[in-house]
């Protein structure tokens, strides 16, 4: 599956090619826009999911980009790419419909996280399910493609079973899930290898190995007589 389309509105080459570069490694599909009106014009025939917009641009502004977009009836994430801490005021003052900024220099690293939490934010888990997708919550960072994770930094080793029963949990985020729908979804129709008690076997390890606080978890969560939810960090919703 290709990534989402993001269109970059950025008038300096060398800092638009560097984003592009880094997006595309990061499994995004890059249109890049040097001016407002080519914005513009781009959005209006591609229609990108994100747009990453710079405010300084030659021709018209990114807050006149963003504002007439959002007048054209365009209701994609923006994130704003703003040179100055000032006009951080700006972008939130004048209600432009700006979803996130971010202010230069800024790492790719932080760019590519900005843009993945809109696109979940805006189009939930479509964005979960498609391309190599890093999900961070806490001291907690997984690879959906990779099949890894890691706390703090460090490899946590998960079982194949555990993998599969946390990107469930993950992928349905906030959604309370079944111990039926679980067993499912981690072992097929073919349910043999997976009971309820099996279920909350493997919960109890993902918490061990997952949670500050095994006993009392903060984001693998119990819901009583239905099964498990992942409860997502508030900077998600
Ligand atoms: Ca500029």
């Amino acid at each position: 599956m290709t990534g989402e389309k993001i269109l970059i509105v950025e008038d300096e080459r060398a800092v638009a090619r560097g984003l592009e570069y880094g997006l595309r490694d990061a499994g995004f599909d890059v249109q890049w826009a040097e001016n407002g009106l080519r914005a513009l014009s781009i959005a209006e025939e591609w229609n990108p999911h994100l747009i990453a917009l710079d405010i300084r641009l030659p021709d018209i502004s990114g807050y006149d980009v963003c504002r007439r977009l959002r007048g054209a009836g365009h209701r994609q994430p923006v994130l704003m790419l703003t040179a100055r801490d000032e006009e951080v005021d700006k972008i939130l003052g004048l209600e432009l419909g700006a979803d996130d900024y971010v202010v230069k220099p800024y790492s790719l690293r932080e760019v590519v996280s900005r843009i993945r939490a809109l696109l979940r934010r805006a189009y939930g888990e479509l964005a979960l399910n498609s391309g190599p997708v890093t999900i961070t919550f806490g001291p907690i960072e997984i690879d959906l493609e990779r099949m890894w994770v890691r706390r703090n930094g460090d490899p946590v080793d998960l079982t194949p079973t555990e993998f599969r029963l946390l990107r469930q949990l993950v992928a349905n985020a906030d959604r309370p899930i079944s111990r039926e729908a679980l067993i499912e979804a981690v072992w097929g129709y073919d349910g043999e290898l997976g009971n309820d008690r099996t279920i909350d076997v493997h919960m109890r390890h993902l918490r061990q190995k997952l949670e500050d606080d095994p006993g009392n978890p903060r984001y693998l969560l119990t819901v009583r007589g239905i099964g498990y939810k992942f409860q997502p960090p508030a900077s998600w919703l």
